[in-house]
């Protein structure tokens, strides 16, 4: 899949962008942080933070929800939703009822505690993996010539999309031969890794080179699972491979063009 997770750099727009902490501790639940502002959207209150570790929805991975609860005093900020535009992360959401001051609102310049819901993040995180693994599976079960699409890795429909087309009578086969081969992959394991490196080393642990959107001037996040060819994302991923856990590839369909795979993972399948 492409483009999976939000965006890709830190730096863009003009306003000071929101430092995303999960870059690089994409399996820390929990920092300090500092508030920039509290922004009112209509009914919706929105907290801007100097850093975060709460996943803004973006590359078909769904935004976290947790709290922000202040450092020193009573106030507790529920967030409900989380989303980035140009660089600056917003957190949506509403002051606990159970703030002892319902007066209380958060102020630039507190100091705040972030606390991620690791259910959601842990779910999230193994979904999004397994968009990632099905790549691999999709060169071992020999349909490398389709090109990654893209991936939607919500709980309720996940799949992964490519451009191609898989003729009919192989669609149970290889519908099969997906699935037997990404478990295979999950018990063999392997390290997940996210860096951040110049161009020319990114496209080399990419099979060589990357998709177009990717500047050659930058040097964009790459994630590799084990040793399989790593991929372009700004999402959050499970630290190692076997955590994904079984995985169901459920059907695969092809429509205009495009082989639409669809899986889920075993444990969450009613
Ligand atoms: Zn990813």
């Amino acid at each position: 899949m492409v483009a999976a997770g939000a965006p890709a750099s830190a730096t863009e727009g003009t306003r000071a962008s929101t430092k995303l902490l999960y870059f690089d501790h994409m399996w820390t639940l929990q920092a300090t942080a500092t508030v920039v502002s509290v922004i009112t959207e209509g009914e919706r209150v929105a907290v801007v933070l100097d850093q975060t570790i709460l996943y803004p929805q973006g590359g078909g991975q769904p935004f976290d929800t947790g709290f922000i609860e202040a450092l020193d005093g009573p106030i507790k900020f529920r967030v409900t939703d989380v989303r980035a535009k140009s660089g600056v992360v917003y957190h949506y959401g509403n002051y606990d009822e159970n703030t002892q001051t319902k007066v209380a609102s958060y102020k630039p310049g507190d100091g705040v505690k972030i606390v991620v819901d690791g259910t959601r993040r842990t779910l999230n995180s193994r979904l999004h993996s397994a968009g990632h693994l099905l790549d691999a599976c999709m060169r071992n079960a020999g349909l490398e010539t389709l090109e990654p699409g893209k991936g939607h890795h919500f709980p309720d429909s996940p799949y992964v999309e490519y451009k191609g087309v898989i003729p009919s009578k192989d669609l149970e086969n290889k519908r099969g031969a997906l699935e037997s081969e990404v478990n295979r992959l999950v018990t063999l394991g392997g390290q997940v890794r996210a860096m951040i490196v110049p161009y020319s080393e990114a496209a080399a642990l990419c099979g060589g080179s990357l998709p177009d959107y990717v500047a050659k001037d930058s040097c964009p996040r790459i994630v590799c699972l084990g040793e399989h060819p790593g991929c372009p994302c700004g999402g959050t991923h499970v630290s190692e491979i076997s955590e994904i856990g079984e995985v169901k590839v459920t059907q695969i369909r092809v429509k205009k063009g495009v082989s639409k795979v669809s899986y889920n993972l075993a444990d969450s399948v009613a």
